[in-house]
């Protein structure tokens, strides 16, 4: 097993890069499929999608365009709670047909808080696809149409993922070797 060293954390790998990639082809063949003749407006969340949306995106043979956008949220007052807002969503998303892609959903709060503001501009149709998906954790649920692979509840790193800004130029997927976890 190869292991990876990143801040005071050992990482072991999980996903080859190999592994990744023949899932990301599938993800974009059944994508393909889905969408032909339709001219899907992709969304990308940063920063962690970078890769998994670059790898994705090569393998679409359809017409297809794509956007990335950055998620900032902040506590609002008592009542609205957490707000969430887009950084760079400047498409007009009404009557589109959209596709998210994220590369990770943990316990879904996330997208939770931001579907409804793109329900809000009317799409034609929205989906979701992620590459990992921790199930186990889930706290929100939300429709995820597509997922690349379903993991254990623990931190991962690579592949776009980082541990406190480091692992995203990583080709693997690492998982937090048990001796790290806390
Ligand atoms: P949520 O809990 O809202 O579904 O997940 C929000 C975000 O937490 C993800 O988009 C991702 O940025 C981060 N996250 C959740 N689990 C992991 C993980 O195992 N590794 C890394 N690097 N980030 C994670």
């Amino acid at each position: 097993m190869t292991t990876v060293k990143l801040h005071d954390k050992t990482f072991d790998t999980y996903l080859s890069s190999e592994t990744i990639q023949q899932k990301v082809a599938e993800l974009a063949g059944i994508l393909n499929k889905e969408y032909a003749d339709r001219r899907p407006l992709f969304i990308a969340i940063l920063n962690g999608s970078f890769m998994f949306a670059s790898d994705l995106f090569k393998h679409l043979t359809i017409d297809a365009e794509i956007s990335f956008i950055k998620l900032a949220s902040y506590r609002g007052t008592k009542s609205t709670g957490r707000i969430i807002t887009a950084i760079g969503l400047e498409d007009d998303l009404f009557d589109r047909d959209v596709v998210i892609l994220e590369d990770i959903v943990d316990t879904g709060r996330t997208l939770h808080e931001f579907l409804p503001k793109l329900h809000h501009q009317q799409p034609k149709s929205l989906k979701i696809v992620t590459l990992l998906h921790k199930a186990e954790a889930t706290q929100f649920p939300i429709p995820i149409d597509h997922v690349g692979f379903s993991i254990p509840d623990k931190f991962v790193v690579g592949y776009g993922l980082d541990y406190d800004g480091l692992g995203r130029n990583l080709k693997e997927i690492y998982q937090l070797a048990e001796k790290d976890i806390e």
